[in-house]
């Protein structure tokens, strides 16, 4: 019988090579997370779905370890530079990592973070078991200040959806020198954008829901170290709190990353040139686009009710919520009752994707007439 590949850790091909963690991205994104090469092994990692495995081996039970689930950390892991864990969701990464915080610890986070990380951190604060301090990310002198006697800054840039951008060196240096670790929520940037770890974040976190995957199928979040203890922390965190992915969503993930570095790079140069046409509209009253990336907010001249017909009147972009994904979405955030206060309500968070830019534009242009 012929011996099915992609079985092992070990079989996974690019652990083996310490020459493919220095390869350019676009490779990375393409050679990771593949079985073993030879005659008729697939080409692509196998969906196993399987929740346990015969004793004596690197999985015992998919809680802890499974070979769709280690392929997918793999290529994860290569593009950031470090080990990563995936979980069933990109809250689940976040609460997982948040679990990690020792009682009553300070933590310093963004004063708008995604919607459900805010929520969680203040829950927290509010139980008494930690203690939160919020300060702008892109405010370099007040999170140096912050810092001081904190456990944790927790980071996010690009913010959602302010699109605040931190001085990562900076930020990380100021927690280090106070003691503390840095975890930096990386969803909106991606490793093609921005890698954390190699600018010395303990910890990077990704929505892997988002642009990683790609294409709005699927729910998973990932943890991504280079400190081989951490590593063992995070993944003691998935084991003992129990939100393990899929193996059908870590293969969808897995196919979603081979085309990650175009996906992003088409859609930063839309969501360039869409940036610098909204700002000369007269509907417009401000573009946040942090110059870099696929994320685009606007406010409108119009308030609340201008920005709601914008969404209720496009008929390329959809109406909807999330990010990341091959089709461009908007929606105004503040209709999220949970959402920061400090978001205007009149902000419409814009997802490009990867259709024809000149579409794009001219499906906004009619909507923003209506
Ligand atoms: C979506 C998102 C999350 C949460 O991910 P889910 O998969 O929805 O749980 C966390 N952070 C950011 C920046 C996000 O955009």
């Amino acid at each position: 019988m012929a011996r099915v590949v992609g079985m092992s850790r070990e079989s996974i091909s690019t652990t083996g090579d310490p020459s493919d963690q220095l390869r350019p991205l676009d490779t990375l994104a393409v050679t990771g997370g593949r079985p073993a090469r030879g005659p008729d092994a697939p080409l692509n990692s196998p969906i196993v779905p399987a929740s346990s495995f015969g004793a004596g081996g690197t999985f015992e039970y998919a809680r802890y370890d499974a070979p769709t689930t280690s392929a997918l950390e793999e290529v994860l892991g290569a593009m950031d530079g470090g080990q990563a864990t995936v979980f069933a969701s990109g809250m689940a990464a976040a609460t997982a990592a948040m679990d990690l915080i020792p009682h009553g610890s300070i933590v310093v986070a963004p004063t708008s973070a995604y919607t459900a990380v805010g929520v969680r951190l203040r829950e927290l604060d509010a139980d008494g078991r930690i203690s939160l301090r919020v300060v702008d990310v892109d405010d370099t002198p007040a999170v140096r200040a912050a810092v001081d006697g904190a456990w944790l800054l927790w980071l996010e840039s690009v913010t959602n959806p302010l699109l605040q951008v931190a001085d990562l060196p900076a930020c990380i240096a100021a927690a280090h020198d106070a003691g503390a670790l840095v975890l930096v929520d990386s969803t909106f940037a991606t490793p093609v954008l921005q890698q954390p770890l190699r600018l010395g974040a303990d910890i990077v976190m990704h929505a892997v829901t988002k642009a990683i995957s790609g294409h709005s199928d699927l729910l998973q979040g990932a943890l991504i170290t280079r400190d081989a203890e951490l590593h063992e922390r995070i993944r003691s965190r998935r084991i003992i709190l129990g939100a393990a992915p899929s193996a059908f969503d870590c293969f969808l993930a897995l196919r979603g990353v081979r085309t990650l570095p175009l996906r992003m790079r088409h859609a930063q140069a839309s969501a360039q040139e869409l940036a610098q046409r909204l700002a000369g509209h007269p509907a417009i009253r401000r573009v946040r686009y942090p110059g870099f990336g696929s994320m685009i907010s606007i406010e409108l001249t119009g308030g609340v009710p201008a920005a709601d017909s914008l969404c209720r009147s496009v008929r390329v972009w959809m109406h909807a919520t999330s990010l990341g994904g091959v089709e461009s979405l908007l929606e105004r955030r503040r209709r999220w009752p949970a959402e920061s206060p400090t978001v205007p309500d009149d902000l419409v968070r814009m997802s490009v994707g990867i259709e024809d830019v000149e579409d794009l534009w001219s499906d906004l242009e009619q909507a923003l007439q209506s």
